[in-house]
């Protein structure tokens, strides 16, 4: 558990859930994730995993690149300039074509991670956007390994993947949004925070692939289900925290392990940081809005007590997130009392079925 949550930058665009099984594109499931937005970045070096060879192209130009190998590429006004070797390129789209490739993306000096899949690297509002297109199972094993702590039992990570499943099958988030996104989903909390792939045989990998294609149903649609790290001891309807219904109707279900170990917690932020939460208490639009500005520490969760002062705003609350959906603290709790994940997630989501995405 690392105190991430979903935050919900809740649109009208959420809750559109197409129908059961006909939601991705392209390529029946396969889903497209623009990674390292929040970067910037101008530089991308791309090179092998453990020197495995892979085929960058850049325009006309084909480079194989191998062993210790790297290339280079930089925002170059509209297009995108690829250095390998001696050789320079220039091309409004660099990608690596095989579906399977594996490969290190890197922002020199800032962030590197290996990937597994199709990789385009486009000019986007004066910043290289790499977006990476991998098989939905490679992407629900790399958002629990990011998400669940790997010695959680069997039962919670399974739990957490077929979540993670039904959140991504519900349909896109970013795509034919503000006009420049040409992916499905980030890699941010915005959607799910998703790193790399985990080997074959770690717990995360058998989670994923014991619970292969099976997502939440309810009304025939798949749910667009949402987790946050704590509850504090009860989870939350949307509108509990001042959200926007969606199709699944949340609900409020106790949560055993977080009354156990309820997780208060105390923070006193000054009153004109906080002023929008006297204004809407409980509301998660407004908390999100001042842990982006004082980091996500600031205000752990929405199920608080308030008392102020004339110049501070003290804030007494337990949990961890924002309270709606599968706990995790609460899925782990039930997963080691010997839950299976069919129960945990009966437990969170009432009213929902299990059905396998291809069926
Ligand atoms: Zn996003
Ligand atoms: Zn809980």
């Amino acid at each position: 558990m690392n105190g991430r949550c979903l935050p919900l930058l809740i649109s009208g665009s959420l809750f559109v859930s197409a129908a059961f099984g006909g939601s991705l594109d392209p390529g029946a499931g396969t889903i497209r994730v623009g990674v390292f937005g929040l970067f910037h970045s101008r530089q991308l070096t791309i090179h092998p995993r453990e020197g495995r060879p892979f085929t960058l192209t850049c325009g006309e130009k084909r480079f194989r690149i191998e062993g210790s190998q790297s290339a280079q590429l930089t925002l170059a006004g509209q297009a995108v300039e690829c250095r390998f070797g001696g050789l320079a390129a220039l091309s409004t789209e660099v990608s690596i074509l095989n579906p399977d490739a594996v490969f290190v993306l890197e922002i020199p000096g800032k962030i590197e991670r290996h990937y597994r899949g199709a990789l385009t690297v486009r000019p986007s509002a004066e910043e290289l956007q790499p977006v990476i297109s991998m098989p939905l199972e490679t992407a629900v094993a790399s958002i629990v390994a990011a998400e669940a702590p790997a010695n959680a039992d069997a039962g919670a990570l399974e739990a957490q993947a077929v979540v993670t499943r039904s959140y991504l099958a519900a349909g896109p988030r970013h795509r034919n949004l503000n006009g420049g996104s040409d992916f499905d989903f980030c890699d941010t909390t915005h959607c799910q925070y998703l790193v790399e792939p985990p080997a074959p045989g770690e717990a995360v990998s058998q989670a994923s692939s014991a619970t292969r294609g099976m997502v939440l149903r309810h009304q025939g649609e798949v749910v667009r289900a949402l987790y946050s790290a704590r509850c504090g001891g009860a989870t939350q309807t949307l509108e509990d925290v001042g959200l926007t219904p969606g199709k699944y109707p949340y609900y409020r279900v106790p949560c055993p392990s977080c009354i156990r170990t309820p997780d208060r917690w105390t923070r006193t932020i000054e009153r004109q940081q906080a002023s929008a939460l006297i204004q809407q208490p409980d509301n998660e639009t407004a908390r999100l809005q001042i842990v982006r500005r004082l980091g996500w520490q600031a205000l752990p969760s929405n199920n608080y007590q308030v008392s102020t002062t004339a110049s501070d705003i003290t804030f007494q609350g337990t949990g961890s997130g924002h309270g709606v959906g599968l706990c995790q603290q609460g899925a782990m709790g039930l997963a080691s009392e010997g839950l299976n994940f069919q129960s945990i997630l009966s437990h969170y989501f009432p009213n929902t079925s299990l059905a396998s995405i291809n069926p």
